[in-house]
């Protein structure tokens, strides 16, 4: 099953009673199963000493959330200001937040210089002359280009925004102690919601090849790589798990080695957004209506606001009717919302039971890149999200969108100007 078994076990019998207190639609979150996903992570890189990871706030910007990620010992890679923020309020300082923007803003710099700055992980060797307070730790992003290819979901990284490339890297850190830096990191992420655990062990490879080669042209040490987020879930039944073990052996036995040669390694970090939160959360639908025209459609309570991932990437998440899991799958359906947008299905020509009204439907794996990907179009709000205690309660930790929300920002004072020629 995608999402995670032992949470559908125990969300299933009391799915029905949560679903008449809170209402439909809703987004709920497994903290039982967060947290064993965060201490199998970090056992796994328990070799690596300094070994930590910065959870992607993008992947699920809720307080309730990041509280946990604080007690897994975890830090916060952000790349807006209000993730910066929102990382500060769930109590991480300093170096516990990472900053890996792209296209930064003036602004952007100077929010994260601020309350006692953060990691700065800069995206272009252009910014180098651009960062107000140049930082004493420094990292950059770097980009392979052709040197890597085989992720499908990030695409070749020639076209990829992001990044330094191979022939600037040694240039950018030069740069960056130029302007009084003495602490160095390498980031890089070429990778999305990748299964298979070579690419990643590939990944570390490649930083510590840089790395290397930069410490020898240099004469500088480096405290850390981050080979960033990416570690896939499997959304479809018949995907197997990211091997975690066998790709922490590997990547252990890397730094090890560099070690021998070297004399020291850095630590490693990553940034994981989808692979700890993503198959801890789901997204619960009340089936509304049913339409049988030139297909059979089944209309539920929640739409593409609530999770953009099919319409956006035509990406698969498992869709189960509570209480009819063992039925026959013989209905061939489209699941859609009521936003006026043909893609505004979370499945299309899906072989499922027999839906009726009322019918409960759990979308699976919506906890990452969920509800934060949400939008307003069509005056479609965002549902509420909850979260599962390990204690077996259920609190909510945001509510719904209103249209108080929704007509927010064009309550303002007049203004206006007649712009002269
Ligand atoms: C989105 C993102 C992540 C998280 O990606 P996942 O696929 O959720 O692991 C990590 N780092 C950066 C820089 C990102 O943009």
């Amino acid at each position: 099953m995608p999402m995670s078994a032992s949470f559908y076990n125990r969300l299933a019998p009391v799915l029905k009673d949560v679903a008449a207190r809170f209402g439909t639609p809703f987004h709920i979150y497994d903290e039982a199963g967060i947290r064993a996903t965060g201490e199998a992570l970090k056992k796994a890189f328990v070799g690596i000493s300094g070994f930590r990871e910065y959870f992607a706030v993008k992947a699920l910007p809720n307080l309730s959330i990041l509280a946990i990620m604080k007690e897994l010992g975890f830090g916060f890679d952000c790349s807006s200001i209000p993730e910066l923020i929102l990382s500060r309020q769930a109590g991480a300082q300093g170096e516990e937040i990472m900053f890996t923007s792209n296209n930064t803003t003036q602004e952007e710099f100077n929010a994260a210089a601020a309350n006692g700055g953060c990691v700065l992980n800069l995206d272009d060797i252009s910014l180098i002359e651009k960062v107000p307070q140049f930082p004493e730790l420094i990292c950059f992003r770097y980009n392979p280009g052709p040197r890597r290819t085989g992720n499908v979901i990030i695409g070749n990284p020639v076209e990829a925004k992001y990044g330094v490339t191979h022939e600037q890297v040694v240039e950018a850190y030069r740069l960056a102690r130029g302007r009084a830096a003495t602490r160095f990191g390498l980031h890089t992420m070429v990778a999305s919601n990748e299964l298979d655990y070579s690419y990643m062990v590939e990944t570390a490879r490649m930083v510590l090849e840089i790395v290397e080669r930069v410490e020898k042209e240099l004469g500088i040490q480096f405290e850390f790589v981050n080979i960033g987020g990416g570690f896939g879930i499997p959304y479809r039944p018949e995907q197997k798990p990211l091997n975690l073990d066998a790709m922490a052996a590997e990547i252990t036995a890397l730094f090890t080695a560099f070690r021998t040669e070297h004399g020291h390694a850095p630590t490693m970090y990553m940034e994981s957004g989808r692979y700890i939160t993503g198959p801890h959360g789901c997204l619960v639908t009340t089936a509304i209506n049913q339409k049988q025209t030139y297909r059979d459609y089944i209309g539920v309570d929640a739409c593409m606001s609530a999770l953009m991932r099919p319409a956006l990437y035509d990406a698969y998440h498992h869709i189960d009717v509570l209480g009819k899991e063992s039925f026959a799958q013989d209905r061939l359906y489209d699941v859609v919302g009521s936003l006026c947008e043909n893609n505004d299905k979370f499945a299309v020509q899906r072989e499922l039971p027999l839906i009726e009204n009322g019918d409960i439907l759990i979308i699976h794996d919506t906890g990452a890149h969920g509800h934060a990907m949400g939008f307003q179009y069509n005056g479609r709000l965002r549902p509420k999200e909850l979260l599962l205690r390990t204690d077996g309660s259920v609190e909510l930790i945001r509510r719904e969108e209103r249209n108080e929300d929704y007509f927010a920002t064009l309550h303002f004072p007049p203004e206006s100007m007649t712009p002269s020629r």
